[in-house]
């Protein structure tokens, strides 16, 4: 999504007493679920028990006043004079080193580079997380790519799985028919190519891992995670004196370099030189600077790495070349040559990666739908395929998390184990128990529709109201949607940057580790966890996402 509205929306409802978490801890189990865990949900998460898990220290701000040996980290109680100092080099820092965002303030920025830039919304400092759940999170990756693709081979369970989804969502339905179409021309996908990200949340009072989706489709902030690791390192180390934290416990955030690698290397496998990356990018983009740390890596970094392909060139060109075409273009210029070659502006297109596609109003017309389907038809590496597309969605997690589902696609019961762990509750709303408990304990829950992006999930009150509406309606409307168990991580202090300015605030965070999948047909080429995207919000506001504007890039300091 692209969108930077309003960071912290929320902001005035802090704490409000009101609220049934803050200050009301009982424990209460979910009835009758499927899952094995988490079913405990305490309602305790206010923020003097989190503030207990901090480091204690006095100010920072005066080398005097360190009296510990131990690393200090409460943002909060850095002296103002110190913040104003770190943040005016952590914007130094943003603006030498490309951590920038278009302005949403410029007209132009979301469409021409170089003109209306901003520093990307940051966290002045790292989050602490605990190493165990990060190397829990990178272990646990390349298995989940793994049941990407093998949940994308099976075209029945991904048809019949959505099959009611199919008939109250338009969208999805859109999507539905395309893969249809595939099977039915019995297409087949030899190189599969996912450029993924799960992310998560630490439950405070399991203690949990819980994963809140995975991502198949436009993966966003691999080009500027890797930057927002870079300026805290740099900025623990300038600090030292004041800050007592070690530089060195920020893990290396390689995500980038490892997305412009597996882009080559799925190019390599497609194997015509000629040919490009083709970017299917929105008309406008204030995210683009993102995308062009990608892309410029792979012009610079992956040129050709095979003698054989050196041979085959006539112009000298060394660099895998990326072209960036919106949907209404591909629509116009595209062309499916009589061997499935796809040739979009007269370039034959090796590899499709979409950094669009994933939200309704990337279709406002038919033009949009026919290029999707042109690029599915043509024998192109797509990333994603609309089977990995739908491999993604929200139904698909929650069928996932049924009894013995994981089991259809994956033998090794320790990698089930360590899949399933990372399950949060995750329920159709056609299990009646749990739609009466969410209509009664409407908090607990996260009612979310088939969308990306960011800004569409139901919360509090709003669950109730729509689950209850739904069910004097009477229409299949329910089938649009999941419910799920709503994670509550523990909330910390922080300060948050954004146009120039910082800020303190109490904050919540959420986990998203990148990682890279190319399979040739029976050859699997990279399967692994690459770097890491951190993003903190307002521990008020419900949505996460950076880009929508909710949220701000971080990185993380393991303890
Ligand atoms: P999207 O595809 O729009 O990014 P997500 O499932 O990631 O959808 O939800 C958007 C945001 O909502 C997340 O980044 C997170 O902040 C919040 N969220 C989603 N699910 C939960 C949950 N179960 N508990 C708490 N917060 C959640
Ligand atoms: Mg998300």
């Amino acid at each position: 999504s692209t969108s930077f509205t309003t960071l912290f929306p929320h902001k005035s409802k802090l704490y409000s007493k009101s609220s049934p978490f803050l200050f009301n801890p009982t424990t209460i189990e979910l009835p009758n679920s499927h899952f094995l865990k988490p079913c405990n949900i305490s309602m305790a998460h206010n923020i003097i028990s989190s503030q207990g898990s901090q480091l204690k220290c006095s100010a920072i701000g005066d080398d005097l006043d360190i009296h510990t040996e131990k690393p200090i980290f409460d943002p909060h109680s850095i002296k103002p004079n110190l913040i104003q100092k770190m943040s005016y080099d952590a914007l130094v820092w943003s603006s030498l080193h490309g951590l920038l965002v278009g302005d949403r303030a410029s007209e132009k920025s979301g469409k021409v580079p170089g003109v209306g830039l901003v520093h990307a919304p940051v966290s002045l400092l790292p989050m602490l997380f605990p190493e165990s759940n990060w190397k829990q999170a990178c272990e646990v990756a390349p298995i989940f790519n793994e049941l990407v693709d093998r949940v994308s081979l099976d075209g029945k369970f991904l048809q019949e799985s959505l099959s009611r989804t199919k008939k109250v969502d338009g969208f999805t339905s859109r999507l539905l028919d395309i893969h249809a179409k595939m099977l039915d021309i019995n297409k087949k996908e030899e190189i599969r190519l996912g450029l993924h990200r799960s992310d998560y949340m630490l439950d405070e009072q399991t203690n949990l891992l819980l994963q809140i989706e995975l991502n198949t489709i436009s993966s966003s902030f691999p080009g500027l995670s890797g930057l927002v690791s870079e300026l805290h390192r740099s900025l623990l180390h300038q600090y030292k004196q004041n800050l007592a934290l070690d530089p060195a416990r920020i893990p290396e955030n390689k995500a980038v370099d490892q997305f412009a690698e597996a882009l080559s290397k799925a190019w390599t496998e497609y194997n015509n030189p000629s040919a490009v990356v083709m970017v299917v990018v929105q008309t406008e983009e204030r995210n683009m600077y993102d995308q062009h740390w990608l892309f410029t890596l792979l012009k610079e970094r992956y040129p050709f790495s095979s003698i054989e392909f050196l041979f085959k060139l006539h112009d000298n060109t060394f660099q895998v070349r990326s072209i960036r075409k919106t949907l209404a273009e591909i629509d116009e210029q595209g062309e499916l040559l009589p061997d499935g070659t796809l040739v979009v502006d007269g370039e034959a297109v090796a590899v499709v990666y979409f950094r669009a596609g994933y939200a309704p109003t990337d279709y406002p017309s038919e033009s949009e739908w026919r290029a999707r389907l042109l690029m599915e038809q043509s024998c192109a590496v797509k990333c994603p395929s609309i089977a990995y597309h739908l491999a993604g969605t929200k139904k698909i997690q929650q069928e996932l998390a049924k009894p013995n589902v994981l089991e259809r696609f994956l033998e090794n019961k320790d990698d089930i184990a360590k899949v399933r762990k990372c399950f949060a509750g995750l329920w159709s709303l056609d299990d009646s128990t749990i739609v009466k408990d969410a209509i009664e304990r409407p908090g607990y829950y996260v009612m979310k529709p088939q969308r990306e992006g960011g800004g569409n999930n139901i919360y509090g009150d709003d669950v109730k109201l729509a689950l209850q509406r739904m069910e004097k309606e009477g229409m299949e409307e329910d089938a649009a949607y999941i419910l799920m168990q709503r994670i509550f991580p523990t909330i910390s202090p922080a300060i948050l940057m954004r146009e120039g300015s910082s800020h303190k605030d109490h904050v919540i965070s959420e986990l998203g580790v990148y990682a890279t999948y190319l399979r040739n047909n029976t050859r699997v080429v990279m399967n692994d966890h690459c770097g890491y995207l951190m993003r903190t919000k307002v521990s008020s506001s419900n949505e996460g996402g950076v880009a929508a504007g909710f949220a701000v890039l971080d990185s993380i300091y393991l303890v």
